[in-house]
């Protein structure tokens, strides 16, 4: 492929002073990556350019059909103030099975790291400093034909995107109250629940906001036949501590597979902890809520990490897991995988990618 151009921005943006409130995705760095395929010429003309608007065709595919996948990682400033990346590779390895899944191209894993590095070493300087702080790396592609007939794309572009990021948790690590949703699904076998596409986010908005109005904050996914088995919650995956054994829903098809809950999987058992992947029937968990064998629950992906679940709402009554406290498994395993991403403790998994 041909090397990267590169056009500078002759407008650079202030940087943010205070990143006590740099929130999550609402700012973006000086530039992002652009390249475009077509079926008849493959990839071409990857770029760097200014960070600005896109300029898109009304009939463009990703605006009537859902033509859409994205990607989320992160990179992370070490306390020396080289910056690091966390398993990119598995990202664009995933962007790729996500591609194939919509009808999209896949784009060369090499290419995809060529193109990140690159644009990562210009933009380096937007990498926050505090402690928790990062800059979240979204990659998206998109199919731009200009044709409203429903087909194949012919035409694609794919995007990456910086934003600079706060910690998750500001006000240290506090436990959320989940909805577990009975009515709306969000994926079935078969469907695209194992693609990270928009359109998963399209069919889960309705649910997620009947569960705000309640005062819970996510929605806990059942899979979408019976609708009794455990899948995962809005954006991320999720985990039980149940008698004593981790445990969380093995990928059926229907289930996004997570890198932060393959990470923690390997992890465990690393350390000789059995951690088991099998179907979870709601029943099953609410069983154990009751008989307070559900000792903890957390959320886990990307953006949070891990995130402890201390109240579950099914069908109208509410159960508390491990007294709404941040179990002991929960915070270990965030304390574990943090130092690593963040470069406190030494990485003995060869997950990190230095940039350099
Ligand atoms: C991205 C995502 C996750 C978490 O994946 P990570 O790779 O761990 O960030 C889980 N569920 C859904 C629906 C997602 O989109």
């Amino acid at each position: 492929m041909a090397d990267i151009r590169l056009e500078i921005t002759k407008n650079p943006k202030q940087k943010p002073v205070d990143e006590g409130s740099l929130g999550f995705g609402k700012i973006f760095t000086d530039h992002m990556f652009r390249v475009s395929w077509s079926k008849e010429r493959g990839w071409y003309d990857p770029e760097i350019i200014p960070f600005g608007d896109l300029t898109l065709h009304p009939a463009a595919t990703v605006l009537h059909y859902g033509a859409e996948i994205f990607e989320g990682m992160k990179a992370y400033r070490k306390a020396d103030g080289s910056i690091q990346l966390f398993r990119p590779e598995e990202n664009f390895k995933r962007l790729n099975r996500s591609a194939a899944r919509m009808g999209l191209p896949e784009y060369p894993v090499e290419e995809g790291m060529k193109a990140l590095k690159a644009l990562l070493k210009l933009d380096e300087d937007w990498v926050p400093h505090n402690e928790g702080t990062s800059l979240y790396i979204r990659p998206f592609m998109i199919g731009v034909d200009e044709f409203l007939g429903v087909h194949g794309v012919g035409h694609a572009v794919l995007y990456i995107i910086l934003s600079p990021s706060g910690s998750y948790y500001p006000e240290g690590i506090n436990p959320v109250k989940i909805m577990i949703e009975d009515e709306d699904v969000r994926a079935v076998r078969g469907g695209t629940g194992e693609a990270k596409c928009g359109g998963n986010y399209g069919a889960s908005t309705r649910a997620g906001i009947r569960a705000e109005e309640r005062g819970y904050s996510q929605v806990l996914w059942l899979d979408g036949v019976e609708r009794r088995y455990i899948e995962e919650v809005g954006a991320m995956n999720i985990m039980f501590k149940i008698a004593g054994k981790v445990v969380t829903p093995a990928l059926t098809g229907s289930i996004l597979p997570g890198i932060t809950r393959k990470s923690i999987l390997e992890m465990l058992r690393a350390q000789g902890i059995d951690a088991e992947e099998r179907r979870i029937s709601v029943d099953e968990l609410i069983q154990a809520a009751e008989d307070g064998t559900l000792e903890e629950a957390w959320g886990c992906g990307t953006a949070a990490v891990v995130s402890p679940v201390g109240w579950l709402m099914y069908q109208g009554k509410e159960y508390v897991i491990g007294g709404a406290a941040i179990g002991e498994t929960t915070q270990k395993i965030y304390d574990e995988l943090t130092a690593i991403q963040w470069g406190k403790k030494p990485d003995p998994f060869g997950w990190i990618v230095p940039l350099d």
